[in-house]
């Protein structure tokens, strides 16, 4: 099982390099731009893309420089902590995020695989990453409805946590302060 996690991720680590090539994007890059389309609010910092990646506050920072040169992603200060800046990709950044799911990479082979197969193999991957996340005291980065501080209320989904309310896309985004249930 291990040699094959490995020989996918390998594969995966190919395409996107070879996908990057093409826009003249270093995997790293087109990594922290995917994980950007994918993270909510709480999560769009440098400083989160630099856990969520495990990189270097250096190499985030000149990923990002890159991204934004070619306008695929926008910097803008947070409202209230000015010190704070968000990430959120541009239109064109999240084409490319697209362009790079529908390619013949992890994604399509798995979608020519029968669904129940995929549900059950999810199951499995995801409970060996919580494992290991776990054992390794790394963050979840989880979708936020599978959170211990997601909270359903008459008016709908909230963050325990800020007291804000969530909306249905939020829900499915992933976040650097998710917790599992204990
Ligand atoms: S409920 Fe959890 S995952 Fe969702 S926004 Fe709050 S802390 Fe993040």
């Amino acid at each position: 099982m291990h040699d094959i996690l490995e020989r996918l991720a390998n594969l995966q680590r190919m395409e996107i390099r070879a996908f990057g090539v093409r826009y003249g994007l270093q995997p790293v890059q087109i990594e922290a731009l995917t994980y950007l389309t994918q993270c909510n609010r709480y999560s769009n910092t440098p400083q989160a893309v630099g856990e969520y990646l495990g990189l270097t506050k250096g190499t985030v920072s000149q990923s990002l420089k890159v991204l934004e040169r070619k306008a695929l992603l926008r910097k803008q200060l947070d409202k209230q902590d000015k010190r704070m800046v968000h990430l959120t990709p541009t239109p064109k950044g999240k084409k490319l995020v697209e362009e790079l799911m529908a390619a013949k990479g992890l994604k399509a082979a798995l979608e020519s695989t029968q669904s129940l197969q995929v549900d059950e193999l999810a199951h499995v991957l995801r409970s060996a990453l919580r494992g290991m996340q776990h054992l390794n005291e790394r963050k979840t980065f989880a979708a936020c409805h599978t959170c211990r501080f997601h909270e359903h209320q008459q008016r709908g989904s909230v963050c325990g946590l800020t007291h804000e309310p969530l909306s249905e896309q939020d829900r499915q985004l992933i976040c650097r302060e998710h917790q599992y249930p204990e």
